[in-house]
């Protein structure tokens, strides 16, 4: 049973959705004039992975994330370039898609863009205005938040608190400090479109409110975005949506942790931002993927090059050592059967235990290695005793399919192969063959015999020469057992 943290509940719930079989998930996708930062990828990526983790348990999922590619920051990046809000906007959409594909997150079902749902942005505010939860002001639009009791209900911020809170405007025109806007009239050399009330643009929550509605309906299962989004953004839809229909909006409510650069939240107005598109040119898009699934995605989670690195280390070797595992299968004894689906077994329940409690991708991921783990220690423990690497195929073909279906994760071909040793790693194995040369002078032929096998079980083969010492080769996958 899936089971979901609800920011709006606080609590872990299982998951059933409103329709069997199916889901609607709505995520708030990014303000279009820049190139996305790593912080926005960590946001979408992990989307993406909900998304496709509920289509490997069965849903049929209507998948949608918005553009808002009208906003003040793209009209004042359009006015310092001399060019068109639109050409901002298509420009970055165009940006967006070449990073999100090189990082290998799938595409959405629909892509609403703001500018594409104006018409039902002004239907959705003359309804709110009908119901005595808007008014107008010289061609401006608020909803007034005195008219939902229910105002607070995700963040669990009071009403007082929109007078101090992040992206709350400044507005002597309101009535309340509270209200927000939900139609700006047009300011000189802005994009307008006509409404009732005048020229002017919709307000950044509107948008979302009313695109769910449109592509997904009144009531959806499950509603996502970063966690700097739950207040006063989401609070607003909540307000705006049930408000008009008098039906819960999202019946979950998911939020992810920042990416945060040293301690601090990565974001374009702090300037300490990496692109995704330097960052996967720098250090590939696997290892980014393979960092950032290693924390849960509700925590924060702080970027360091070294720990990006130390990342495609280990993703590098745990390549390798799979392919090392990968052996031809050796017969297909009812025994070896009876093991093998022990093994298959194990990758599925661990896998499906871990991303049922909430997503959790770094329990996902420690399962899937300590497996590994354990059929190489079985593996050089049995290739002493002459058993094969067949019992371990289907739990491997397994592995490698769930890694890369959900998890977008790619574990078929090593990074690099093992004759590729580095200078520390031939000191280790100098050091190895001259302790089994010890264990030889004092006859301990069984421990002279496990340094071997065990060492040929991670890819290097001893070759003991006619004068008595030793050399060592590396062994590529295909030549194991
Ligand atoms: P924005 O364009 O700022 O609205 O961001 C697009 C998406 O990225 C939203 O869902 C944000 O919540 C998310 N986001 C922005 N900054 C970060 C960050 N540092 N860490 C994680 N998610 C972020
Ligand atoms: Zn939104």
């Amino acid at each position: 049973m899936l089971r979901l943290y609800n920011s709006l509940t606080k609590r872990l719930e299982d998951f059933i959705p409103l329709h069997a079989g199916r889901v609607s998930m709505y995520v708030c996708g990014p303000t279009v004039y820049g190139l996305l930062h790593i912080g926005n990828a960590r946001t979408i990526m992990f989307w993406d992975i909900a998304r496709r983790y509920l289509e490997h348990c069965g849903y049929q999922v209507d998948y949608v994330q918005n553009f808002t590619d009208i906003d003040d920051k793209i009209i004042k990046k359009a006015q310092a370039e001399g060019v068109t809000a639109e050409a901002i906007a298509s420009r970055y959409t165009e940006a967006y898609f070449a990073d999100m594909d090189a990082l290998g997150v799938r595409r959405a079902t629909h892509y609403p863009c703001a500018t594409d749902s104006v018409g039902d942005m002004i239907r959705h505010i003359e309804g709110l205005l009908e119901k005595g939860l808007a008014y107008v002001v010289d061609g401006d639009v608020y909803f007034r938040v005195a008219g939902f009791p229910d105002y607070g209900k995700l963040s669990g911020r009071a009403v007082e608190d929109n007078e101090a809170g992040a992206r709350v405007e400044v507005d002597d025109r309101k009535r309340e400090p509270a209200d927000f806007a939900l139609w700006k009239a047009a300011k000189p050399g802005e994009p307008a479109w006509g409404s009732p009330w005048g020229q002017g643009r919709p307000g950044w929550h509107i948008e979302c409110s009313a695109m769910v509605r449109r592509v997904l309906g009144d009531t959806i299962d499950i509603h996502a975005g970063g966690k700097d989004l739950k207040f006063p953004h989401h609070e607003n839809e909540i307000a705006q949506s049930e408000g008009l229909t008098g039906l819960p909006f999202a019946r979950t409510w998911m939020h992810t942790g920042f990416l945060n650069m040293g301690t601090e939240k990565m974001s374009k107005s702090l300037g300490n931002i990496r692109t995704t598109r330097d960052v996967v040119a720098a250090f590939g898009a696997q290892p980014l993927r393979y960092f950032m699934l290693q924390t849960l995605y509700r925590s924060d989670l702080d970027f360091t090059e070294e720990a990006v690195k130390a990342a495609a280390t280990g993703l590098a070797n745990w390549r390798d050592t799979l392919a090392r595992l990968s052996g031809q299968a050796h017969g297909d004894s009812p025994d070896e059967r009876e093991q093998a689906n022990a093994w298959l077994t194990r990758v599925d329940q661990g896998f499906s235990q871990a991303m049922n409690q909430d997503l959790n991708t770094a329990a996902a991921l420690a399962h899937l290695q300590a497996l590994t783990h354990d059929m190489r220690r079985a593996f050089a423990d049995g290739s002493a005793s002459g058993q094969s690497s067949a019992v371990f195929q289907p739990a491997i073909a397994r592995l490698r399919d769930l890694a890369s279906t959900v998890l977008g994760l790619d574990l078929s071909a090593p990074e690099r192969a093992v004759a590729t040793l580095d200078g520390q790693a031939s000191a280790f194995l100098d050091l190895l063959v001259s302790l089994r040369a010890e264990a030889k002078t004092e006859r301990n032929w069984g421990l002279a015999d496990r340094i071997r096998d065990r060492l040929l079980a991670l890819g290097v083969r001893l070759i003991d020469q006619k004068d008595g010492t030793t050399t060592w080769e590396a062994a590529t996958p295909a030549a194991l057992p």
